[in-house]
């Protein structure tokens, strides 16, 4: 019988999930696999590229931040599974999905060697009245699933210190505007981790920024920017990995333009983006 042709663990999972109540967070159904059944996990938008040591992914921080590699495991896509995960963790407090997620992206990058030279994993901040708001950082969640699987230690580098409402109604210099400065850098802290940096004997700093989505890449951008700018005497050692669940534009990117980025709604933040209609790369 093809029913028995699984191993014994995989009932007893099955059999707890039915008892517990185990449903895939795609479809519904119930599932003895951890949080997406087989079936929606292999039919999510996987980014194809995201393995190689350089990729489009890249391209959307080339000449803004000192770029090392940059990551996304799958395409952000309205009404498909991509969105189902990035909403749960996000929104839904499905905090044990999250840090599953981030295991999934340490195992997956595992291959490529992404994490081998990062030396601190910083998540993506949120303002305080956010984070009160939604009593956790949807990033924190990614980061403790990766630093489960690598043990590269977690670092506090940054702060959110602009809050940043609903941005529809502004023009896109205001936008713009709107995102310059919301961060500022810990000069204690990365100055605590280049002085590490210095004692290994490495010659530079390699810092994982890690978001759930990536939309324009500007509050990466700015966020990185922040960090370097704290030290400025320093900057010059300090690089960056980008690590993210899902980035926005599925479709082929061919030769890259601010245009094509949408660098005018630069400032809109990933929950702005969320809330409005995905504009696909044209
Ligand atoms: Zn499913």
């Amino acid at each position: 019988m093809p029913f028995l042709d699984r191993p014994l663990s995989y009932y007893f999972r099955l059999a707890l999930s039915i008892i517990v109540g185990g449903r895939c967070e795609i479809c519904g159904e119930i599932t003895a696999s951890e949080f997406v059944c087989s079936r929606c996990l292999l039919g999510l938008p996987y980014v194809e590229e995201r393995l190689l040591p350089w990729n489009k992914i890249c391209l959307r921080f080339e000449g803004s931040i000192p770029i090392c590699r940059a990551y996304s495991l799958f395409y952000y896509i309205k009404g498909e599974g991509s969105q189902h995960i990035i909403t749960s963790i996000k929104y839904r407090r499905a905090r044990a999905l999250g840090i599953w997620a981030g295991t999934f992206i340490a195992d997956d990058a595992q291959s490529c060697g992404l994490f081998d030279d990062v030396d601190l994993l910083q998540p993506m901040p949120i303002h305080i009245l956010r984070h009160l708001r939604r009593t956790y950082n949807q990033s924190d969640l990614l980061v403790r699933g990766i630093e489960a699987r690598t043990g590269i230690p977690i670092s506090n580098l940054v702060r959110r210190h602009k809050y940043t409402c609903s941005q529809t109604r502004l023009q896109a210099s205001e936008r713009r505007e709107n995102v310059v400065g919301a961060f500022k850098g810990r000069r204690r802290a990365i100055l605590k981790a280049l002085a590490e940096k210095d004692r290994r004997g490495k010659a530079t700093l390699n810092i994982a920024i890690v978001d759930d989505v990536i939309t324009t890449g500007a509050s990466v951008i700015n966020c990185a920017r922040a960090i370097l700018q704290a030290v400025p005497e320093r900057a010059g050692e300090i690089t960056f990995t980008v690590v993210s669940l899902a980035i926005s534009g599925r479709s082929p990117m061919g030769v890259v333009t601010p245009e094509k980025l949408h660098l005018d709604d630069a400032t809109c933040s990933n929950e702005d983006f969320l809330n409005s209609q995905h504009r696909p790369l044209s």
